[in-house]
């Protein structure tokens, strides 16, 4: 089974502790969010599952291999894809062939890009245009079709919402959902409560590097203090 489990997950650089104790799991199919303020470890927890932030846990696992000690490239290879934040397109280089630099775990005559290029049709129209002179709603449409183009089974998303207007974050909110109920389990992590809200069915909270709160994301979306705090209201 592809659940992704991680166990006691702790993040320190050196002697700044940005994540304690984090645990969760993510089903095959499911949707889970994290949200949480600046700083609050967000990105250092999806960064350490990846590999690519300093990690001492329990355990990471997915599909039955124990992946505390892999390195990123071969999370890809397990079905972890991996939406980084900021989107890191490569801005010299055409959209298409950022796509394919997304497939390299696959065979290059059967890249699933036709499939990208249906989820985002405007990926396809500006196939040839350089990455960098797209805009930051389709630089992050990019930025995910690069991660579908490995086939994940699980995809991690570190706030794709950042920078976006509120039309374009409903845009991407749309592709998530739909992407969810194709199958795909979803990670997502963002500064954007009612957007992660909308995308999943449960939620974490993080406060100070901890698990402060979790429960489905209805329940959280009606709980007075989390309307306060992270919607606002
Ligand atoms: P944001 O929404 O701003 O990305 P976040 O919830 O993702 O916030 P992190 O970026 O994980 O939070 O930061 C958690 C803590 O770790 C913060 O105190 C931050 O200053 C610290 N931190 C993050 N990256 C590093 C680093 N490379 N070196 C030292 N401290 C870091």
């Amino acid at each position: 089974m592809s659940t992704l489990t991680v166990e006691n997950l702790s993040v320190h650089y050196g002697g700044v502790r940005a994540a304690h104790d984090v645990s969760f799991t993510v089903e095959p199919g499911q949707s889970l969010g994290i949200i949480g303020a600046n700083g609050a470890g967000k990105t250092s927890t999806l960064k350490a599952v990846m590999g690519l932030a300093p990690r001492q846990a329990g355990a990471i696992r997915f599909g039955g291999h124990d992946l505390l000690r892999a390195p990123a490239h071969t999370l890809v290879r397990h079905g972890i894809g991996y939406v980084p934040e900021g989107r890191h397109v490569f801005p010299g280089l055409s959209v298409e062939k950022n796509l394919l630099l997304g497939a390299y775990t696959q065979s290059w005559k059967r890249t699933p890009i036709d499939e990208v290029y249906e989820v985002f049709p405007v990926l396809r129209e500006m196939r040839h245009r350089l990455a960098g002179a797209l805009s930051g709603g389709q630089q992050q449409m990019l930025a995910v079709g690069r991660a579908l183009m490995s086939r994940p089974k699980v995809m991690l998303l570190d706030e794709p919402s950042m920078g976006l207007s509120p039309i374009l974050v409903a845009e991407i909110a749309a592709v998530l959902k739909r992407l969810n109920a194709d199958g795909l389990a979803i990670l997502l992590v963002e500064q954007n409560a009612k957007l992660t809200f909308d995308v999943t069915t449960t939620c974490l909270v993080m406060e100070n590097g901890e698990i402060a709160a979790t429960g489905t994301s209805a329940e959280l979306r009606d709980d007075p203090q989390v309307r306060r705090i992270y919607l606002g209201l």
